[in-house]
Protein backbone atom coordinates (compact mmCIF):
# COMPACT_ATOMS: atom_id res chain seq x y z
CA UNK A 1 0.00 0.00 0.00
CA UNK A 2 1.20 3.55 -0.58
CA UNK A 3 1.74 6.07 2.52
CA UNK A 4 1.87 9.94 2.31
CA UNK A 5 2.58 12.14 4.64
CA UNK A 6 1.78 15.83 4.17
CA UNK A 7 3.17 18.45 6.53
CA UNK A 8 3.51 15.86 9.49
CA UNK A 9 4.45 17.61 12.61
CA UNK A 10 4.93 16.15 15.60
CA UNK A 11 4.82 16.96 19.21
CA UNK A 12 4.82 15.02 23.07
CA UNK A 13 3.90 18.66 24.50
CA UNK A 14 3.79 18.35 27.55
CA UNK A 15 4.64 20.64 30.95
CA UNK A 16 7.91 20.09 30.86
CA UNK A 17 8.18 20.28 27.17
CA UNK A 18 7.10 22.14 23.91
CA UNK A 19 9.67 20.19 21.89
CA UNK A 20 8.79 19.59 18.17
CA UNK A 21 10.14 15.88 17.28
CA UNK A 22 8.89 15.73 13.91
CA UNK A 23 8.73 19.54 11.73
CA UNK A 24 6.93 19.58 8.73
CA UNK A 25 7.29 16.61 6.78
CA UNK A 26 6.33 15.67 3.47
CA UNK A 27 7.18 12.00 2.36
CA UNK A 28 5.04 9.47 -0.30
CA UNK A 29 5.80 5.87 0.23
CA UNK A 30 5.23 3.60 -2.80
CA UNK A 31 3.61 -0.26 -2.80
CA UNK A 32 6.23 -2.40 -3.03
CA UNK A 33 9.22 -0.52 -2.18
CA UNK A 34 12.12 -1.19 0.60
CA UNK A 35 12.84 2.36 2.92
CA UNK A 36 15.05 3.05 5.42
CA UNK A 37 14.62 5.31 8.01
CA UNK A 38 18.05 6.32 9.52
CA UNK A 39 19.13 8.79 11.90
CA UNK A 40 20.57 9.53 15.27
CA UNK A 41 18.84 8.33 18.52
CA UNK A 42 16.32 10.35 19.87
CA UNK A 43 15.95 11.94 16.79
CA UNK A 44 12.34 10.62 16.17
CA UNK A 45 12.42 7.54 13.94
CA UNK A 46 10.24 5.26 16.34
CA UNK A 47 7.78 8.58 16.48
CA UNK A 48 7.43 8.42 12.25
CA UNK A 49 6.87 4.55 12.42
CA UNK A 50 4.10 4.52 14.44
CA UNK A 51 2.55 7.65 12.44
CA UNK A 52 2.95 5.78 9.21
CA UNK A 53 1.78 2.90 10.69
CA UNK A 54 -1.50 4.49 12.24
CA UNK A 55 -0.33 3.98 15.51
CA UNK A 56 -0.32 7.42 16.43
CA UNK A 57 -2.01 10.74 15.31
CA UNK A 58 0.48 13.24 14.03
CA UNK A 59 -0.14 16.83 16.31
CA UNK A 60 -0.52 18.37 12.88
CA UNK A 61 -0.86 17.53 9.21
CA UNK A 62 -2.32 14.38 7.22
CA UNK A 63 -1.43 11.04 6.59
CA UNK A 64 -2.93 9.02 3.78
CA UNK A 65 -2.73 5.56 3.23
CA UNK A 66 -4.11 4.71 -0.53
CA UNK A 67 -5.72 7.95 -0.46
CA UNK A 68 -7.76 7.65 2.40
CA UNK A 69 -6.92 10.07 4.95
CA UNK A 70 -6.35 8.19 8.08
CA UNK A 71 -5.46 11.12 10.29
CA UNK A 72 -9.15 11.38 11.48
CA UNK A 73 -9.82 7.73 11.95
CA UNK A 74 -11.00 6.56 15.55
CA UNK A 75 -9.13 4.94 17.37
CA UNK A 76 -11.73 1.94 16.15
CA UNK A 77 -10.55 2.36 12.23
CA UNK A 78 -7.34 2.58 13.35
CA UNK A 79 -7.05 -0.47 15.41
CA UNK A 80 -9.21 -2.09 12.45
CA UNK A 81 -6.14 -0.95 10.11
CA UNK A 82 -3.65 -2.26 12.39
CA UNK A 83 -4.86 -5.60 12.34
CA UNK A 84 -5.43 -6.66 8.93
CA UNK A 85 -3.04 -4.21 7.45
CA UNK A 86 -0.04 -3.79 9.35
CA UNK A 87 3.00 -6.07 10.43
CA UNK A 88 5.44 -4.99 13.16
CA UNK A 89 8.72 -6.88 13.34
CA UNK A 90 10.41 -5.20 16.64
CA UNK A 91 14.05 -5.73 17.80
CA UNK A 92 13.84 -7.96 20.42
CA UNK A 93 11.22 -9.77 18.46
CA UNK A 94 8.28 -9.29 20.91
CA UNK A 95 7.46 -13.24 21.46
CA UNK A 96 5.51 -14.71 24.09
CA UNK A 97 7.33 -16.70 26.27
CA UNK A 98 4.66 -19.11 27.33
CA UNK A 99 3.55 -20.04 23.92
CA UNK A 100 4.91 -22.07 21.56
CA UNK A 101 6.47 -21.25 18.08
CA UNK A 102 2.78 -21.83 16.24
CA UNK A 103 0.88 -20.01 18.64
CA UNK A 104 2.85 -17.28 18.57
CA UNK A 105 2.50 -17.20 14.66
CA UNK A 106 -1.33 -17.68 15.04
CA UNK A 107 -1.91 -14.88 17.90
CA UNK A 108 -2.32 -12.12 15.40
CA UNK A 109 -5.17 -14.25 13.45
CA UNK A 110 -6.93 -14.94 17.25
CA UNK A 111 -6.69 -11.28 18.33
CA UNK A 112 -7.89 -10.17 15.33
CA UNK A 113 -11.04 -13.01 15.48
CA UNK A 114 -9.85 -14.73 12.18
CA UNK A 115 -11.41 -17.96 11.25
CA UNK A 116 -7.62 -19.72 10.94
CA UNK A 117 -8.42 -22.08 8.86
CA UNK A 118 -8.55 -19.64 6.07
CA UNK A 119 -5.06 -18.93 6.79
CA UNK A 120 -3.63 -22.24 7.27
CA UNK A 121 -2.17 -22.61 3.62
CA UNK A 122 -0.07 -19.35 4.56
CA UNK A 123 1.26 -20.44 7.42
CA UNK A 124 2.57 -23.53 5.89
CA UNK A 125 3.69 -21.75 3.47
CA UNK A 126 5.53 -19.62 5.82
CA UNK A 127 7.08 -22.24 7.88
CA UNK A 128 8.84 -23.93 4.99
CA UNK A 129 9.83 -20.41 3.27
CA UNK A 130 11.64 -19.90 7.07
CA UNK A 131 12.78 -23.09 7.53
CA UNK A 132 11.35 -23.57 10.63
CA UNK A 133 8.54 -25.94 10.34
CA UNK A 134 10.44 -28.47 13.10
CA UNK A 135 10.36 -25.50 15.54
CA UNK A 136 6.22 -25.79 15.55
CA UNK A 137 6.23 -27.18 19.03
CA UNK A 138 9.03 -25.33 20.29
CA UNK A 139 9.70 -22.62 22.80
CA UNK A 140 11.32 -19.13 22.50
CA UNK A 141 13.62 -20.17 24.50
CA UNK A 142 14.85 -23.71 22.77
CA UNK A 143 15.76 -21.19 19.22
CA UNK A 144 18.63 -19.18 18.54
CA UNK A 145 18.75 -15.72 17.60
CA UNK A 146 18.14 -16.50 13.99
CA UNK A 147 15.17 -18.49 14.52
CA UNK A 148 14.00 -16.46 16.96
CA UNK A 149 13.79 -13.35 14.27
CA UNK A 150 11.67 -16.12 11.84
CA UNK A 151 9.53 -16.90 13.96
CA UNK A 152 8.98 -13.06 14.50
CA UNK A 153 8.43 -12.23 10.74
CA UNK A 154 6.09 -15.37 9.87
CA UNK A 155 3.87 -13.92 12.52
CA UNK A 156 4.46 -10.49 10.74
CA UNK A 157 3.32 -11.86 7.53
CA UNK A 158 0.05 -14.30 8.79
CA UNK A 159 -1.98 -11.70 7.96
CA UNK A 160 -0.51 -10.79 4.70
CA UNK A 161 0.24 -7.35 5.85
CA UNK A 162 -0.03 -4.53 2.94
CA UNK A 163 2.86 -2.49 4.78
CA UNK A 164 5.27 -3.95 7.44
CA UNK A 165 7.28 -1.89 9.71
CA UNK A 166 10.64 -2.35 11.29
CA UNK A 167 12.25 -1.08 14.21
CA UNK A 168 16.19 -1.95 14.32
CA UNK A 169 15.38 -5.32 12.70
CA UNK A 170 18.56 -6.51 12.71
CA UNK A 171 20.14 -5.03 16.28
CA UNK A 172 20.39 -8.35 17.74
CA UNK A 173 21.94 -10.37 14.73
CA UNK A 174 25.47 -10.98 13.55
CA UNK A 175 26.49 -9.79 9.65
CA UNK A 176 25.73 -13.66 8.61
CA UNK A 177 21.78 -13.22 10.18
CA UNK A 178 21.88 -9.60 8.71
CA UNK A 179 22.97 -10.64 4.90
CA UNK A 180 19.85 -13.37 5.35
CA UNK A 181 17.70 -10.82 6.68
CA UNK A 182 18.01 -9.01 3.91
CA UNK A 183 17.73 -11.58 0.82
CA UNK A 184 14.22 -12.74 3.24
CA UNK A 185 13.29 -8.95 2.83
CA UNK A 186 13.99 -8.90 -0.96
CA UNK A 187 12.11 -12.30 -1.45
CA UNK A 188 8.85 -11.30 0.56
CA UNK A 189 8.35 -8.56 -1.46
CA UNK A 190 8.70 -10.04 -4.33
CA UNK A 191 5.79 -12.35 -3.20
CA UNK A 192 3.22 -10.43 -0.92
CA UNK A 193 2.13 -7.33 -2.10
CA UNK A 194 3.69 -5.12 0.54
CA UNK A 195 5.66 -1.97 1.22
CA UNK A 196 8.46 -2.25 4.08
CA UNK A 197 9.89 0.49 6.39
CA UNK A 198 13.00 -0.54 8.15
CA UNK A 199 14.33 1.85 10.80
CA UNK A 200 17.86 1.30 11.91
CA UNK A 201 21.49 2.31 12.78
CA UNK A 202 22.58 -0.10 10.73
CA UNK A 203 23.90 1.75 7.55
CA UNK A 204 24.53 -1.27 5.90
CA UNK A 205 20.78 -2.04 5.17
CA UNK A 206 20.51 0.82 3.18
CA UNK A 207 22.44 -0.12 0.44
CA UNK A 208 19.39 -2.85 0.32
CA UNK A 209 16.67 -0.38 0.19
CA UNK A 210 15.16 1.63 -2.50
CA UNK A 211 15.12 5.04 -0.57
CA UNK A 212 17.07 6.37 2.70
CA UNK A 213 15.10 8.79 4.60
CA UNK A 214 18.15 10.45 6.88
CA UNK A 215 16.17 12.31 9.56
CA UNK A 216 18.69 15.07 11.36
CA UNK A 217 18.20 17.87 14.00
CA UNK A 218 14.88 19.23 12.75
CA UNK A 219 15.69 17.73 9.30
CA UNK A 220 14.56 15.36 6.83
CA UNK A 221 16.55 14.09 3.46
CA UNK A 222 15.28 11.54 1.43
CA UNK A 223 18.21 9.99 -0.33
CA UNK A 224 17.23 8.24 -3.95
CA UNK A 225 19.34 5.64 -4.73
P1 LIG B 1 14.36 7.55 17.82
O1 LIG B 1 13.49 6.40 17.42
O2 LIG B 1 15.00 8.24 16.65
O3 LIG B 1 15.35 7.21 18.87
P2 LIG B 1 11.94 8.58 19.08
O4 LIG B 1 10.94 8.79 18.01
O5 LIG B 1 11.83 7.36 19.92
O6 LIG B 1 13.42 8.67 18.45
O7 LIG B 1 11.96 9.83 20.06
C1 LIG B 1 12.12 11.16 19.59
C2 LIG B 1 12.00 12.12 20.77
O8 LIG B 1 10.67 12.11 21.29
C3 LIG B 1 12.92 11.81 21.95
O9 LIG B 1 13.40 13.01 22.45
C4 LIG B 1 12.00 11.12 22.92
O10 LIG B 1 12.45 11.34 24.24
C5 LIG B 1 10.67 11.78 22.66
N1 LIG B 1 9.55 10.85 22.93
C6 LIG B 1 9.35 9.65 22.30
N2 LIG B 1 8.22 9.08 22.75
C7 LIG B 1 7.69 9.93 23.67
C8 LIG B 1 6.53 9.90 24.49
N3 LIG B 1 5.65 8.89 24.44
N4 LIG B 1 6.32 10.95 25.33
C9 LIG B 1 7.19 11.99 25.38
N5 LIG B 1 8.31 12.08 24.63
C10 LIG B 1 8.56 11.06 23.79
P1 LIG C 1 22.49 -19.51 15.32
O1 LIG C 1 23.75 -19.68 14.55
O2 LIG C 1 21.29 -19.45 14.42
O3 LIG C 1 22.53 -18.36 16.30
P2 LIG C 1 22.68 -21.28 17.67
O4 LIG C 1 24.10 -21.66 17.74
O5 LIG C 1 22.13 -20.30 18.63
O6 LIG C 1 22.32 -20.89 16.15
O7 LIG C 1 21.77 -22.60 17.77
C1 LIG C 1 22.07 -23.73 17.02
C2 LIG C 1 20.98 -24.74 17.19
O8 LIG C 1 20.80 -25.12 18.56
C3 LIG C 1 19.63 -24.24 16.70
O9 LIG C 1 19.06 -25.20 15.83
C4 LIG C 1 18.78 -24.10 17.93
O10 LIG C 1 17.44 -24.52 17.68
C5 LIG C 1 19.42 -25.01 18.94
N1 LIG C 1 19.32 -24.40 20.25
C6 LIG C 1 19.84 -23.22 20.64
N2 LIG C 1 19.55 -22.96 21.93
C7 LIG C 1 18.80 -24.00 22.37
C8 LIG C 1 18.16 -24.34 23.62
N3 LIG C 1 18.24 -23.53 24.69
N4 LIG C 1 17.47 -25.50 23.70
C9 LIG C 1 17.38 -26.31 22.62
N5 LIG C 1 17.94 -26.06 21.42
C10 LIG C 1 18.66 -24.93 21.31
Amino acid sequence: MSIKLENVSHSYANEFTKEMVLSNINIELENGKIYCVVGPSGSGKSTLLNIIGGLLHPTEGQVFIDSEEITNFSQKQLADLRLNKVGYIFQNYNLIPFLTVKDNILLPLRIAKKNISEYKENYEALMKRLQIKDKENAYVYQLSGGQQQRVAIARCLIIRPEIILADEPTGNLDSENTKKFISLVQSILKDFNTTFVIVTHDERLCDYCNQTIRIGDRSIEILKK
